[in-house]
C-alpha cells in the first residue's frame, strides 16, 4: 500500500495535481468547507475510483466543483433565481441542485442517474487555482471514509485515506469547517433547503425567502449528507448535554461547559458559531482519542452556523449500522 504524499500546496504542487486529475487520479485539496477528494467529474473510471476509495453507496451523488459560473454553461441551466445566488455566492460555500443538461459532459455515475446535477465554485484559492490548472469540472466530497467525520486538515486526510490515494494538497486548516449549504432549484418555484451548511440559512431567505424543507420518503437521498448515519466519530454520541459522567469526553459551546469529563474540548469559548464550526470536526476527532467511552455535547444555538453544527451532530448522534454507514 502507498502512502499518500502531503505537499504544501505550491504552484508546482497544484500543476501535479491537475495533471493526476486530467489523468483520472484521485486528489485530495483543501476547500473552505473541508478537505474534498477529487475526481474528474467526465470520467466514469475516475469517478467509479472515488466511489470505492471512499466506499461510499453509488446512489449518493457527488457534488461538482468548477472554477467559475461560465465553466458550469455545458452541464447545467440556471434560471433567473440560479443566477442571482450564483452572483452573491459563488465563489463560496453553496452548493446549486440544477437541471442537467442532456448532452452535459457528466459522469451518469457522478449524478447517481439524476436528471440534476449540483454543482458550486468553492472560495478556497488552492482548489481555484486547482480547477483552472485541470480545466475539468471535478467531483469532490469529503475525502474521509463514507459515513465519518469529515477532514479539515490535510493530515486529517491521510489519517482517513491515506491508502487510497497518493496526493494530497496540503492549504492548511479549512476556514469554514461545515461542508456547503444545498439548495435545490430544479423546480423554479420551490427552492429547498437539502442540507443546511456555511451559508446560513437566514442569509438565502433573505434572497429566496423562506426555504422548504425536503418532503421525507424518496428512494434515492438528493443529499448524501442527508443519510442517517454519517459525519460520525467511533464513539457514541449524546446531544443536548447539560452534565457530564466521568467516563465521558465534553464538546462544550461557550459558558455552557458542564463540570467533571474525562476531557473537555470548548467548541468556541466565545459563544461563536462560526468558530464552533471551524473546530467541530476537529474536536469531534479529539474527543475520539481521549480514551472516553462516550462523547457529550452541550445544546449548540441554531442561529448562523448553528443550523449546519446540529445536523452533523445529529447525524453523528444517529443508530449506525455497523459498518453500513451511509455516505
Ligand atoms: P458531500 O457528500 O459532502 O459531497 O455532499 C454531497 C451533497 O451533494 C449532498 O448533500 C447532496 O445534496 C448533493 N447532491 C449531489 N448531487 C445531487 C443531485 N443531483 N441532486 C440533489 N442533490 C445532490
Ligand atoms: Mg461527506
Amino acid at each position: 500500500m502507498s502512502r499518500a504524499r502531503i505537499l504544501p500546496a505550491e504552484p508546482r504542487a497544484v500543476a501535479e495535481a491537475a495533471d493526476a486529475l486530467r489523468a483520472g487520479r484521485l486528489v485530495a485539496f483543501p476547500t473552505e468547507t473541508v478537505y474534498g477528494l477529487g475526481a474528474d467529474a467526465t470520467s466514469d473510471a475516475a469517478v467509479a475510483a472515488l466511489y470505492a476509495a471512499k466506499r461510499r453507496p453509488a446512489h449518493n451523488p457527488l457534488i461538482v466543483h468548477v472554477a467559475g459560473r461560465a465553466s458550469l454553461e455545458p452541464l447545467a441551466s440556471l434560471d433567473a433565481k440560479a443566477e442571482r445566488l450564483a452572483a452573491r455566492f459563488w465563489p463560496g460555500p453553496l452548493t446549486l441542485v440544477l437541471p442537467r443538461r442532456p448532452a452535459a459532459p457528466i459522469s451518469a455515475l457522478a449524478t447517481a442517474g439524476l436528471a440534476t446535477v449540483a454543482a458550486r465554485v468553492p472560495a478556497h484559492p488552492v482548489a481555484l487555482s486547482l480547477l483552472e490548472a485541470a480545466r475539468l469540472p471535478v467531483v469532490a466530497p469529503s475525502a474521509n471514509r463514507s459515513g465519518r467525520v469529515s477532514p479539515t486538515s490535510a493530515e486529517d486526510v491521510a489519517l482517513e485515506l491515506a491508502e487510497a490515494i497518493d496526493l494530497i494538497l496540503d492549504g492548511g486548516p479549512c476556514p469554514i469547517g461545515v461542508e456547503s449549504t444545498v439548495v435545490d432549484l430544479s423546480e423554479p418555484d420551490r427552492p429547498v433547503l437539502l442540507r443546511p451548511g456555511g451559508v446560513p440559512r437566514a442569509v438565502l431567505e433573505e434572497i429566496l425567502g423562506p426555504l422548504a424543507e425536503r418532503p421525507g420518503g424518496e428512494a434515492q437521498p438528493r443529499a448524501p449528507g442527508r443519510l442517517a448515519s454519517h459525519y460520525a466519530p467511533s464513539l457514541p454520541l449524546r446531544l443536548d448535554a447539560l452534565e457530564v459522567e466521568p467516563d465521558e469526553a465534553l464538546l462544550a459551546f461557550g459558558s455552557c461547559v458542564p463540570p467533571g469529563a474525562l476531557a473537555t474540548f470548548n467548541l468556541s469559548p466565545r459563544g461563536d458559531t462560526a468558530e464552533a464550526a471551524r473546530r467541530l470536526y476537529a474536536l469531534l476527532r479529539a474527543a475520539d482519542r481521549s480514551g472516553a467511552r462516550r462523547i457529550a455535547v452541550v445544546p449548540i444555538p441554531a442561529g448562523g452556523l448553528g443550523e449546519a453544527i446540529r445536523d452533523r451532530l445529529r447525524r453523528a448522534a444517529a443508530p449506525r449500522p455497523d459498518d453500513e454507514r451511509s455516505g
